[in-house]
């Protein structure tokens, strides 16, 4: 059991970033409306996820770290899926190569934590805790050496896990995001801080950008509200004179998760052919929304890519969207 959990595990967590992705998908399913981040050593040494969430019942704390355990789904409605997690699979892994430790508490109960470490799950134990969830993982993938072996630098892994955050925050503008670093003890330094941001989607978003990307992007950025066969999306997409050399600031999301994708990519180039230079890549952040049926993020685990049942729509609504809101603003 400890050893199938383990080669699971590689499968849903590769490295620091996808450990922490998995734990603030967790606190955002859970109602959290701050969630703050800490790590050390590039995340090897630590991740902790500090979230005010709904928490998470004593009773259900065992349960939280078995195979196949979830609370989001009943296994009738794969394919219509909501939330983040669903295959329970995310907090069994990192307790099969790591050390964790998760303490919790829902209103009106006492606070509880578990602990689990390479596999072996101790007592659910009393804790001190006001509200929320805190999950701790220590020494990620000291119980599989050989995938230790394949992380890259601390200076390397860090960056994945503050991209990695950046996404998410941009994504849940609503909610307040801090990511600390305490590599060498202390009280450590911020790396990033998003406070919640308010009004509607689409001010909350420029808020949102402007403490991600910057203010000088915000402000110099086309609004995008565009839709084509049941395919929706807003954002905002930088005018062509917004420059910010070489730097890559492409940020796409499909129902709320951040996706890497090259025909999103390739079609948001191809929407700037006429006004950008061939070399350069235009600034976007964009959300396209739709029928989950008429996308699979169920993929793999860990993997950010998108498969639509018709890649077309998607690349005209990016494509049409863009060449029009540029036009509208005289480019
Ligand atoms: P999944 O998210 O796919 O359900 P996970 O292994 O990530 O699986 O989490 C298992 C369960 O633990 C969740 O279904 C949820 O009930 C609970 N849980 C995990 N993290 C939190 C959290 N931060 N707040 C509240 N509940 C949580
Ligand atoms: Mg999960």
């Amino acid at each position: 059991e400890a050893a199938i959990n383990r080669i699971a595990a590689g499968e849903v967590v590769e490295r620091p970033a996808s450990a922490v992705k998995e734990l603030v998908e967790n606190a955002l399913d859970a109602g959290a409306t701050r969630i703050e981040v800490t790590i050390a050593d590039g995340g090897k040494g630590l991740i902790r996820v500090r979230d005010d969430g709904w928490g998470i019942p004593e009773a259900a704390l065992p349960l939280a770290l078995s195979r196949h355990a979830t609370s989001k789904i009943d296994g009738s409605d794969l394919l219509n899926i909501h939330t983040f997690g669903f295959r329970g699979e995310a907090l069994p892994s990192l307790g099969a190569v790591g050390r964790l430790r998760i303490t919790s508490r829902v209103a009106g109960q006492a606070a509880a934590e578990i602990a689990v470490s390479g596999g072996r799950m101790e007592d659910v134990r009393p804790a001190a805790l006001s509200s929320g969830t805190v999950v701790e993982l220590r020494d990620l993938f000291f119980a599989t050496p050989a995938r230790l072996k394949f992380l890259r630098t601390d200076r390397a892994e860090g960056q994945a896990v503050t991209d990695v955050m950046k996404r998410l925050a941009m994504a849940s503008p609503y909610v307040g995001f801090t990511l600390r670093d305490v590599t060498g003890g202390g009280e450590g330094r911020v790396v990033f801080r998003a406070d919640p941001e308010s009004g509607d989607m689409f001010d909350a978003l420029h808020g949102r950008l402007a403490a991600i990307i910057g203010r000088d992007f915000a402000d110099n950025a086309l609004r995008i509200d565009a839709e084509r066969e049941g395919l929706h999306m807003i954002g905002y997409a930088a005018l062509p004179t917004y420059s910010r050399g070489a730097a890559v600031s492409q940020f796409l999301f499909v129902n709320g998760r951040p996706v890497r994708d090259k025909l999103l990519t390739g079609a948001l180039r191809a929407a700037y052919m006429d006004v950008l230079s061939r070399d350069r890549h235009p600034a976007a952040a964009l959300f396209i929304d739709c029928d989950p049926m008429l996308v699979d993020v169920n993929v793999h685990p860990a993997k950010s890519e998108v498969r639509f049942r018709d890649p077309g729509i998607a690349r005209g609504l990016i494509v049409s969207g863009l060449r029009h809101a540029l036009a509208e603003a005289g480019h």
